[in-house]
């Protein structure tokens, strides 16, 4: 359970005043002494996360988020961090230490735009019937029932749906070069894989070099490939086999499909001195040939034939000067959740900055884009 990544998983985050007994409610929750305990305001210094396993609904992340209304110097900081976690969170329990809501209960509830329910903690002082308290343990079972009513509402998307069905063939191209981690797949390409076999498709996985190799003799439903190689493999696979990327399945599953697809037109209206940010949602050693620093900026050069200004982000960091781009190129977001990724694309659309991603970047600029979408949108382009 604790190797499911973060993304995987749901998140949940607990929010309330200082001192509202959140740290409290959720080491009730998971049954351990694992969050800061303590009477002094203000001791949970930042989002801390803790991977549980909710039964029946499976691996979620508990975020124990600052108190608000703290008066310590460090609390800027903090209560923007627990600001963003609220933000980013699918599900927030909002914990009052009191019998009732109080204003500031009630103009905090109406910022919060995921599902929310209200926790009346220390029941055992405040005797709210359907309140929950760690020390008598009143409601938090009844408390962890609802949670996975709420969260279980929402089907959970599959990277496939809608593209492969049981016994398709179907090819994976991931090239094992340089930028490959030694000894493994990367996280999109084991997912693809393990969603494959759970719908009893028969996957072949190759490299670059042996493609042609692979379509010899067999017809793939569809072939996916690595965006960095998707122009060789577009030129080496009959003109007829359905072509995607791994990028772009993320995409689609992550993100919105066609918010990215219209972004990325974006691309044939550049002018010079256009900035353009980068966006990659985990920080990692940079390559010789690094998709966001190297290969993306070339591309884009070459194919716009402008002088544009490259930024790039990296991690939880999404500027918020959004307005200053012409366009945000987003990664494949594997390690956010979809909704930490809806979130940046909403702040882009509200600003009216396109966002697409690297994906639909790189087929853009190797002039494979209309190939590469098809399966997707089952327009023949
Ligand atoms: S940069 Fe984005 S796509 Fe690449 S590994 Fe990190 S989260 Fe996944």
């Amino acid at each position: 359970m604790e190797n499911t990544p973060k993304s995987l998983r749901k998140s949940i985050a607990l929010a309330g005043k200082v001192n509202a007994g959140k740290s409290s409610l959720l080491n009730a929750i998971i049954g351990q002494d694992l969050a800061i305990v303590s009477d002094a305001p203000g001791t949970t210094n930042d989002a801390v996360g803790k991977a549980f396993e909710l039964a029946g609904l499976g691996p979620v992340t508990f975020y124990d988020t600052a108190g608000f209304e703290d008066e310590t110097s460090l609390a800027p900081m903090r209560i923007e961090a627990a600001k963003k976690t609220i933000e980013n969170a699918d599900l927030v329990l909002v914990v009052v230490a009191d019998n009732k809501l109080g204003l500031w209960e009630e103009d905090f509830i109406k910022t919060i735009k995921s599902p929310f329910i209200i926790v009346y903690s220390k029941a055992d002082i405040y005797h709210h019937p359907e309140g929950v308290s760690t020390i008598t343990g009143q409601g938090i079972e009844e408390l962890k029932n609802k949670i996975v009513e709420k969260l279980a509402d929402e089907k959970e998307a599959k990277i496939l749906d809608g593209l492969v069905n049981s016994k398709d063939k179907v090819l994976l191209i991931a090239p094992i070069d340089k930028s490959a981690p030694k000894g493994r797949l990367i996280l999109p390409q084991v997912q693809i894989l393990r969603e494959l076999l759970d719908i009893n498709a028969l996957p072949t996985i190759v490299q670059p070099e042996e493609v042609k190799d692979a379509v010899k003799d067999t017809t793939f439903s569809l072939a996916i490939t690595d965006s960095r190689v998707v122009k060789e493999v577009a030129e080496m696979l009959p003109k007829k086999q359905k072509l995607t990327t791994f990028s772009i399945l993320f995409g689609r599953l992550k993100g919105d499909f066609a918010e990215y697809a219209k972004g990325a037109a974006k691309i044939d209206n550049l002018k010079d001195g256009d900035k353009i940010l980068i966006a990659e949602a985990c920080s990692h050693t940079t390559e010789e040939d690094d998709i966001a620093r190297t290969i993306l900026p070339k591309l884009l050069r070459a194919y716009a034939k402008k002088d544009l200004v490259f930024n790039i982000c990296s991690g939880k960091d999404f500027p918020k000067d959004l307005e200053s781009y012409a366009l945000i190129l987003h990664c494949g977001s594997c390690m956010l959740t979809v909704k930490e990724t809806m979130v940046r694309i909403e702040k882009c659309k509200s600003l009216n900055v396109p966002i697409t991603n690297y994906g639909l970047t790189i087929s853009k600029c190797q002039g494979v884009f209309d190939r590469v979408i098809e399966p997707i949108t089952g327009k023949k382009q």
